[in-house]
C-alpha cells in the first residue's frame, strides 16, 4: 500500500466500485525466461536500416530522460524521505543527449518526449530543447509536474517544445498536496492556462488514479475535459514506485474508468489508425471532449509499443519493465556514431513481446519510474 494519509481523506460518499465493475485481469503478455533472454539474440540484431524488433515492431519514439531528481514526492512515484538520486556528473550532458538524439533521428526517430524526475529541476532545459528542436523531429514534448513550468512555457514554446503533458491527480487542493506532498495545485491549474496560451495546446492532463485516494474524482476529471477541452489521460498505476509499495488492490482499471464516466456523458471510441500511441482515446457524443484510458496493467499494449527510453545516466532502455539497459555513454563520450547506432539496434532487437506485470514470475524493475523517465 502507498503510504499515505489519504485513506482518511478519501469521503465516506466516494462512490465505491460495483463488483460487476472489476475486470479480470488479462494475462495477454509472455514472461521473461531464460530462453528469450536477449544476451543470446544480440548477435543477430541488424546493422543497418530502421529500429525493428524480433516481432516487426518499429521504433520512432524515444523518451529522454534529463534527470532523475524532482521536487515532489508523488506518492505512488517516490518515498518521501530517503530517495537516493543519481551523482550529477553521471549525467548525459546537454552535448551528449543531443548527439545521441542525433544518430536516433538518422535511425527514424520521429518524436521525442523529455522526461525525469522533473525534466524543469534541471537547469537550462530552454537550450536542449532548442538544440533538439534544431534536429527536425517532428514532435518534440515535455511531461512535467507544471510546478516550474509557468515562468517558462513561452520561451519553451519559443523554443520548439510542440506539446505539454501535466501531471495532475487531484483537482482537490488538500488531497492534490497529500498525494504529490510537495507543490500546489493552484500552481499547477496556472501553468495549464499559461502552457496553453503560449501555444502549447492542446494540453493532455495526466491523472494517476489509485483506489481509496482519488478514485472518486473520475466523474469531476472528465467533468474537467468537458469543461476545458483538455485531454485527461487516466494512467493505471503500475508497480513502479521506488519503495515497492505498488498494491494491485490499489488500482484502478480502464474498463471501469469507461463504465463511470460514459454513464454519466456517453462517450465513442476515437479511431486509432496508425495509431500506436498507449492512450485508448473517447470522445464525448454531445461533442464537448475527449479523455484517454492508458490501460498499462490490465490491457497492456505491447504489440504496438514503438518506444525505447534514454535514462539521465545514458542507457538505452527498451521497455520500462525490463531492467535490460545498454549504455551509450562511452560510445557517446569516444565520439563513435556507429556504435551509438548499433546499441540503439541492439536494444531494439533484444527487446520482449511483452510485459510481464500479471505473470507470476513478474519481478519488478530495480530502477524506478522516476529513475528510468516515465
Ligand atoms: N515529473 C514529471 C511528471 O510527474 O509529469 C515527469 C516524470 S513522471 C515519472 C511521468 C508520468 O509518470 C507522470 O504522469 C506520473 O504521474 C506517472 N507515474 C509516476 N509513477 C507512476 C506509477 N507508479 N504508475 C503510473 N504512472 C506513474
Ligand atoms: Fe516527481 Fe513526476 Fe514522480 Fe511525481 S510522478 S514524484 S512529479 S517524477
Amino acid at each position: 500500500m502507498f503510504d499515505t494519509d489519504m485513506a482518511s481523506n478519501s469521503t465516506a460518499s466516494a462512490p465505491k466500485p460495483a463488483a460487476s465493475r472489476r475486470v479480470p485481469v488479462t494475462l495477454s503478455v509472455k514472461a521473461h525466461d531464460e530462453k528469450s533472454a536477449p544476451t543470446t539474440k544480440l548477435a543477430d540484431a541488424p546493422r543497418s536500416g530502421p529500429l525493428v524488433d524480433r516481432y516487426g515492431r518499429v521504433h520512432d519514439d524515444l523518451r529522454v530522460s534529463v534527470t532523475d531528481r524532482c521536487n515532489l514526492r508523488c506518492v505512488y512515484c517516490m518515498p518521501l524521505t530517503g530517495m537516493q538520486f543519481l551523482p550529477r556528473d553521471e549525467l548525459l550532458t546537454f552535448d551528449e543527449i543531443v548527439e545521441v538524439a542525433s544518430v536516433a533521428k538518422e535511425l527514424g526517430v520521429k518524436s521525442i518526449r523529455l522526461t525525469g524526475g522533473e525534466p524543469l529541476v534541471r537547469h537550462g532545459l530552454v537550450d536542449l530543447v532548442a538544440r533538439l528542436s534544431a534536429l527536425g523531429f517532428g514532435d518534440l514534448a515535455m511531461t512535467t509536474n507544471a510546478t516550474r513550468l509557468a515562468p517558462v512555457a513561452r520561451t519553451l514554446y519559443e523554443a520548439g517544445l510542440t506539446r505539454v503533458n501535466i501531471s495532475c491527480d487531484s483537482l482537490r487542493e488538500d488531497r492534490f498536496a497529500s498525494i504529490r506532498r510537495r507543490g500546489d495545485l493552484r500552481t499547477v491549474l496556472h501553468a495549464m492556462d499559461v502552457a496553453e496560451s503560449v501555444g502549447l495546446a492542446p494540453l493532455k492532463i495526466n491523472v494517476v488514479l489509485v483506489r481509496g485516494v482519488n478514485d472518486d474524482e473520475v466523474e469531476d476529471f472528465a467533468d474537467f475535459a468537458r469543461q476545458t477541452g483538455r485531454v485527461v489521460r487516466f494512467i493505471e498505476v503500475m508497480p513502479l514506485d521506488a519503495q515497492g509499495a505498488w498494491d494491485r488492490a490499489q488500482l484502478v482499471s480502464g474498463r471501469e474508468i469507461f463504465e463511470r464516466v460514459s454513464a454519466r456523458w456517453p462517450l465513442e471510441a476515437l479511431a486509432r489508425e496508425g495509431d500506436v500511441a498507449p492512450a485508448e482515446r473517447f470522445r464525448f457524443v454531445d461533442g464537448r471532449g475527449e479523455i484517454g484510458l492508458i490501460s498499462s496493467v490490465t490491457q497492456p499494449f505491447c504489440g504496438t509499443c514503438n518506444r525505447l527510453r534514454l535514462t539521465a545516466d545514458g542507457d538505452i532502455r527498451n521497455c520500462l519493465f525490463s531492467d535490460d539497459e545498454l549504455s551509450v555513454r562511452d560510445a557517446v563520450r569516444a565520439g563513435d556514431r556507429v556504435a551509438i547506432a548499433q546499441l540503439f539496434r541492439d536494444a531494439v532487437w533484444a527487446k520482449y513481446p511483452g510485459h510481464a506485470i500479471n505473470d507470476p514470475s513478474f519481478l519488478r524493475p530495480v530502477r524506478s519510474m522516476s529513475m528510468i523517465g516515465g
